[in-house]
């Protein structure tokens, strides 16, 4: 949520904003709404004052025995509270309706944001790595789960339905490890390593941004009283929701969870194998501090390499991207995209995802922390993808195979399993 009187100040950034990720919201309206709130307010505040004046009148009428006067003082009042309780609903109806369209209006991308409408839109911004050429016909990951006997999709789909899966054997094993790797590499720079609720309360999905704007993504706990999250950062963020927080040194949090998405619009895309699932696992990195654009820009370089420092340790090829405005959530202020090379795709997927938000999501939850005045500020947010598998087993298996079908086991991840340089398929 953006404060109001920053928008009125910024109404036509804000609007062209809402345009570039194609919200429907008018931010003239959202102001007009504003000024009728304040006009009420002004009117119901100025009508209890009347009231008030007119009791105490009331009282003195009856003491002094004029109780002719107080009669007609009282059937004064009786319809002053009528008209009370008249505008006090109208406030409430322009209130909710403020607040229906405050929840629309979007973050504005920071002024380094590419210009565009989609993905195709995004700038690299560098690349590490690269690519394997093969004298093989190369197997996509699909086939080489097959062959490991580690990934099984047709079971998968005969229990959970579409887009579901099993990972087995070496398939879990692999999974865990990268996860594993993950956050040992986050504990290195200080995260706090947390498991979280699954299932979270509505509040917490539209404070953190994610709703209402992408309420279809989101499964509902079957009486919509809870939903289970798509990502840890709404728990995460949610932890400290309506706190004052020290963020003298930002508070760094790693979640490692199980994510679930609906995947509502999806249909008929990445249809094959492991990209794009109902359910996958997530070790994610959120970052709360102090209101400083600078603090939060160093910040989202620092969460942006250490992703970067896994994809190396696991010697994947991938690149930055700059996220343009049309592909970013309501919520962003500015984002990088990490895309590690796919051999089955011939391309760079997204792995990654890291971004600032500024102070929108900490307004929305309520966190706060106190300025060198001692003055109460809302605190910035950032998070970003550690690791998200099984999507990262797509780059890991493909680009690590050889032409026996065995598959190369990079050197970080070989402690969490058991020591093997290699898997060989059974
Ligand atoms: P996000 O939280 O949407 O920024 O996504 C972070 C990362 O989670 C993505 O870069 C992917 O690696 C992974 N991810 C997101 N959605 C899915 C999905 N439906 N299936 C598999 N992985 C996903």
């Amino acid at each position: 949520m953006l404060d109001i009187h920053w928008i009125r100040d910024h109404a036509a950034e804000v609007q062209a904003a809402a345009k570039k990720k194609r919200i429907e919201v008018s931010v003239e309206e959202c102001l007009r709404k504003d000024d009728q709130r304040k006009e009420l307010l002004r009117e119901v505040e100025g009508m209890r004052k009347k009231r008030n004046e007119g009791s105490a009148e009331v009282a003195q009428l009856l003491q002094a025995g004029k109780t002719e006067e107080a009669e007609r003082s009282k059937a004064e009042l009786k319809q002053l509270n009528e008209r009370i309780a008249g505008m006090s609903q109208k406030l409430d109806q322009v209130n909710s309706e403020l607040e229906r369209l405050m929840m629309l209006i979007p973050n504005v991308p920071s002024l380094d944001t590419p210009e565009g409408s989609s993905d195709a839109d995004n700038i690299e911004v560098r690349r590490w790595g690269v690519q394997p050429e093969w004298s093989f016909d190369p197997l996509d990951h699909v086939d080489l789960g097959i062959l490991h006997d580690m990934v099984d999709i047709p079971r998968g789909v005969k229990v959970g339905g579409s887009r579901s899966y099993y990972l087995k054997g070496m398939g879990l094993l692999l999974h865990r490890a990268v996860q594993q790797l993950a956050l040992d590499l986050l504990l290195e720079h200080d995260f706090i390593p947390f498991d979280v609720p699954l299932m979270v309360r509505e509040e917490n999905m539209i404070n953190t941004g994610f709703f209402p704007t992408g309420k279809d993504q989101a499964y509902a706990v079957q009486d919509e009283s809870l939903w289970m999250v798509g990502t840890s950062e709404v728990p995460l963020v949610s932890y400290y929701g309506g706190e004052i927080v020290d963020v003298e040194k930002p508070i760094k949090l790693a979640g490692v969870s199980n994510c679930f998405r609906s995947e509502v619009g999806s249909a008929g895309r990445d249809v094959r194998g492991l990209y794009r699932v109902h359910q996958f696992a997530k070790v994610e990195m959120v970052v709360i501090c102090k209101p400083d654009p600078a603090s939060s820009e160093q910040l989202l370089q620092e969460i942006t390499s250490h992703s970067e420092h896994l994809l190396q340790a696991l010697d994947l090829p991938y690149r930055v991207m700059a996220v343009c405005a049309g592909d970013m959530s309501q919520k962003t202020y500015k984002q990088y995209d990490i895309e590690t090379w796919m051999p089955s795709r011939a391309n760079y997927g997204e792995t990654h995802s890291a971004s600032d938000l500024h102070s929108f999501q900490a307004r929305r939850s309520n966190i706060r922390c106190r300025d060198e005045q001692g003055k109460l500020q809302y605190c910035y947010t950032l998070n970003n993808t550690a690791v998200a598998s099984p999507r990262i087993l797509i780059p890991l298996l493909e680009n690590h195979q050889r032409e026996d079908g065995s598959i190369y086991i990079p050197p970080a991840l070989r402690k969490y399993l058991g020591g093997r340089a290699e898997l060989i398929p059974q």
